[in-house]
């Protein structure tokens, strides 16, 4: 049982699926009996841009963010390694970036998962569905006053509110990824893909090195202009990065390749989709014996 489920039984999320017109009442304010009382004991992935974000407001380089703030981790139903914030190692597990009765010390530049509390964005799909579905909960916890209130939103005009449309635009091709992980299953990734998946993920500033300091550039026939504005903007990067790694782990995307490096990804590509075969030989391998098994057992039940 994964996650979401436990938490359905639990009763902390309820079991209806909210698309974005759908409403729900809400409020947060600093005041509310319950201020504060989310900010611990909460896992909270970070995305490309949260990091971004964070590491420029506390004026940190990447390693120094990594180091101090945060803990390695993978997204949920996949193998996919990310950092998730690492809270505190008090009685509450509080976050780092709480501070006292004033709240959020990053406010303006908490990462997404805080802004869509108490909503949460779920992608799932059915064993007999080919296709992936997107829909929102909400996340009811016994402590969170919120849901008291009288004011109402619809999902997108909660997104909006709190800004996630816009960091989820940022992060656009990043969650396509995840996206496709998940629609995949627990689908082996080579430790390559892993690699590149975890730097670009969360360390920009090595990524910069690899194109910079690599054969990158001329493997990747990329325009003059194209190179200035990653080299000299920070964000630009950061979504030229999200971009290529799509391009790096399912061949998606439109990048003008050197021949020798054409060779590569096509080889690349070869083993992937030969891992995926035998990981699917494997898992219907599996089920057939599974079948076969429960079988013997009721066959067995009845004998006796
Ligand atoms: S209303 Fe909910 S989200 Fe707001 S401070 Fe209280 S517990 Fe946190
Ligand atoms: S980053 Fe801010 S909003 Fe998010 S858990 Fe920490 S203190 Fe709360």
């Amino acid at each position: 049982m994964d996650k979401l489920n436990i938490d359905i039984e639990k009763g902390v999320i309820e079991p209806r699926e909210l698309s974005a017109s759908d409403r729900f009442k809400f409020k947060c304010y600093p005041g509310i009996g319950c201020f504060n009382k989310c900010c611990s004991a909460m896992r909270i992935n970070l995305t490309p841009y949260d990091i971004f974000r964070l590491k420029n407001r506390l004026g940190l380089s990447y390693d120094e963010f990594l180091i101090k703030y945060t803990q390695p981790a993978a997204i949920d139903r996949t193998p996919l390694p990310i950092v998730v914030l690492k809270l505190l190692d008090d009685e509450t597990k509080t976050c780092p970036f709480l501070s006292g009765q004033d709240g959020c010390s990053v406010y303006t530049d908490r990462p997404s998962t805080c802004r869509y509390y108490p909503i949460g964005r779920v992608h799932m799909k059915k064993v007999d569905q080919p296709e992936l579905r997107e829909f929102f909960v909400l996340v009811k916890e016994d402590h969170c006053l919120g849901h008291q209130e009288d004011k109402e939103w619809t999902i997108n005009e909660w997104r909006e509110d709190q800004g996630v449309d816009f960091h989820d635009s940022i992060t656009r091709d990043w969650l396509e990824i995840v996206i496709k992980a998940k629609s995949l299953g627990m689908m082996e990734f080579s430790k390559g893909s892993l690699d590149l998946f975890f730097m670009v993920s969360s360390n920009l500033d090595m990524f910069r090195k690899f194109v910079f300091e690599s054969r990158f550039l001329s493997a990747y026939k990329l325009k003059p202009d194209l190179v200035d504005k990653i080299r000299d903007n920070e964000i630009e990067l950061l979504k030229f990065s999200l971009k290529w790694l799509r391009f790096a782990l399912f061949g998606e995307g439109d990048f003008d390749v050197s021949d020798e490096a054409k060779v590569k990804a096509a080889e690349h590509r070869k083993k992937l989709a030969e891992v995926r075969k035998q990981q699917l030989q494997r898992r219907e391998q599996k089920a057939e014996k599974d079948i076969a098994h429960m079988r013997k057992m009721k066959k067995n039940r009845i004998d006796n």
